[in-house]
C-alpha cells in the first residue's frame, strides 16, 4: 500500500465505492493517487453482516452503484419472486467484488484505520498496516459498528438478555421467550413481525408510530433528506428519518397488523431484574430486551479533528453537505443525508468533485 497518496477513502461500502469510482473517473490515478481501507474481512461493507433473513425482497431496495447495475450482476431482480430467497448478506458482497474488479478499486482489506490527524497540510491516517499520509479525505465508515442502546435506569439490573439489532441472527434464537421490541423504525417492525412468528412479544415506541399506506414518492424521500441536510448544515447531529417518511406498510406488515402483533406501547420508564416497568408503576416480565434503536455514524477515529462543534454535530457544508466546514479537505460520506444507497452514490460523486477541485487534482470531465 502506497504510504502517500493524494486521496484516501476509508470505507468500501456503497458510499466508499461510489467515491472511489469517481475519483478514477475524476482522473486521479488508483494506487498511485488515491487508496481505499476497509477493514472488513471481504467487499459487500455493512451488508455481509446482516441478518439471513433480510432478502432482496424485504431490504428497501439496493441502489445500483454508478456504471454496473445490481440486477444484471446478481442475475435477480428484487421484484422477481425469487428475490424472496436471495439473501442480502450474500448477494451485496457478491455485487461488490465483481465492481471492485470491474473498476479496479484499489481496495486494501483488511485495513483498520485508528485514528486520523492533521500534520500540516497533510492528514496522518494510523492504521493497523501502516501510516498513509493524504492530502485530503473522504470518511465512508457508515454505522454499522455503532449500535445505539438509550440509558434507561435499572439497565445492569437486568437478569435477561439484552441484544441489539446488530445482534439479530433468527427468529429461532427466542423461541419460548418473552420478547420486548423497542424502537419504531423499521428494522423494529421487521424484527417483530418475524419474532412474533415464534413466540410472544411486546413492541414498545417512544413516539405512536406512523404507518404510510400509500407509496413511497420521491417527495417524501426528498423531504425526508432535506430535513436532515438542514441539521447537519447547522452543526447538529443527522437525526432519524422515519420521522418523516414513516414506515411502509408491506403486505407483512399489513398480516403482522392483523394479527394484532403491532399493538404498540409507550416506553417504559425503568428496566427491572426481571422485566420492565412504567411510569404508572405497572410491570411486565420479559425474557429478552430487542434494542431496535439505531445506530450512529463510526467516526470515533477522526476525535483527534476535532471536527465536532457546540451543536453536537459535525457543521458539513458543500453541495450535497459532504465537506467537513471547518476541514474542508474532509468529506464525509454515507453520513447523515446521505446515509442510504441512493444518498452515497450522489454523495460520493460530490466528494470526489469537490475534493480533487480543492487539492488541484485533473479537472473533472
Ligand atoms: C438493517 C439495515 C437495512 C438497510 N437497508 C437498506 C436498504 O434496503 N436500502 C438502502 O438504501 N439503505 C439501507 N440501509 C442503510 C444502508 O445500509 C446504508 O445507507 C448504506 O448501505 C451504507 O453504506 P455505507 O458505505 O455508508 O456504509 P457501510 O456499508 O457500513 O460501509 C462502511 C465500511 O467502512 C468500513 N469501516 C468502518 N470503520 C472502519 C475503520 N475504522 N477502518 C477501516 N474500515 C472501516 C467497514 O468495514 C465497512 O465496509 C439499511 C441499514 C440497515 C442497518
Amino acid at each position: 500500500m502506497n504510504s502517500e497518496v493524494d486521496v484516501a477513502v476509508i470505507g468500501a461500502g456503497q458510499a466508499g465505492l461510489s467515491a472511489a469510482y469517481y475519483l478514477r473517473r475524476f482522473g486521479v490515478e488508483p494506487e498511485s493517487g488515491f487508496v481505499v481501507l476497509d477493514h472488513a474481512p471481504g467487499p459487500g461493507g455493512a451488508w455481509q453482516f446482516r441478518w439471513p433473513s433480510l432478502t432482496l425482497s424485504t431490504v428497501n431496495g439496493v441502489h445500483d452503484l454508478p456504471g454496473l447495475g445490481f440486477a444484471e450482476t446478481v442475475g435477480v431482480d428484487p421484484h422477481d419472486p425469487e428475490a424472496a430467497l436471495v439473501h442480502a448478506s450474500s448477494a451485496v458482497p457478491h455485487y461488490f467484488a465483481t465492481y471492485e474488479k470491474q473498476f479496479e478499486l484499489p481496495v486494501h482489506r483488511p485495513v483498520h484505520t485508528r485514528v486520523v490527524c492533521a500534520r500540516g497540510e497533510r492528514l496522518r491516517i494510523e492504521t493497523d498496516s501502516g501510516v498513509v499520509s493524504a492530502r485530503g479525505l473522504i470518511n465512508a465508515t457508515g454505522t454499522w459498528e455503532r449500535p445505539f442502546i438509550p440509558r434507561y435506569p435499572g439497565a445492569e439490573s437486568f437478569t435477561g438478555r439484552q441484544v441489539h439489532t446488530r445482534d439479530y441472527s433468527s427468529a429461532q434464537d427466542f423461541a419460548g421467550q418473552h420478547v420486548l421490541v423497542v424502537g419504531g423504525g423499521i428494522s423494529a417492525v421487521q424484527l417483530l413481525d418475524e419474532i412474533s412468528r415464534v413466540t410472544t412479544t411486546t413492541w414498545v415506541t417512544r413516539r405512536p408510530p406512523e404507518f404510510r399506506d400509500e407509496p413511497f414518492t420521491p417527495e417524501i424521500g426528498r423531504a425526508a433528506v432535506a430535513l436532515v441536510e438542514d441539521r447537519v448544515r447547522r452543526g447538529l447531529p443527522p437525526g432519524s428519518v422515519v420521522s418523516v417518511t414513516g414506515l411502509p406498510v408491506t403486505p407483512a406488515i399489513r398480516a403482522a397488523r392483523e394479527r394484532g402483533v403491532l399493538a404498540r406501547q409507550p416506553m417504559f420508564s425503568e428496566i427491572t431484574e426481571d422485566g420492565v416497568r412504567w411510569a404508572d408503576g405497572h410491570e411486565e416480565k420479559v425474557d429478552v430486551i430487542l434494542w431496535c434503536t439505531g445506530f450512529r455514524s463510526s467516526l470515533d477515529h477522526l476525535a483527534p479533528l476535532r471536527l465536532r462543534g457546540p451543536g453536537g454535530g459535525i457543521t458539513m457544508t458543500g453541495r450535497l453537505a459532504t465537506q467537513v466546514a471547518s476541514d474542508p479537505r474532509i468529506h464525509l460520506v454515507g453520513y447523515g443525508p446521505s446515509s442510504s444507497t441512493i444518498g452515497a452514490n450522489r454523495a460520493g460523486q460530490a466528494a470526489a468533485r469537490e475534493l480533487t477541485r480543492h487539492l488541484g487534482l485533473p479537472a473533472p470531465t
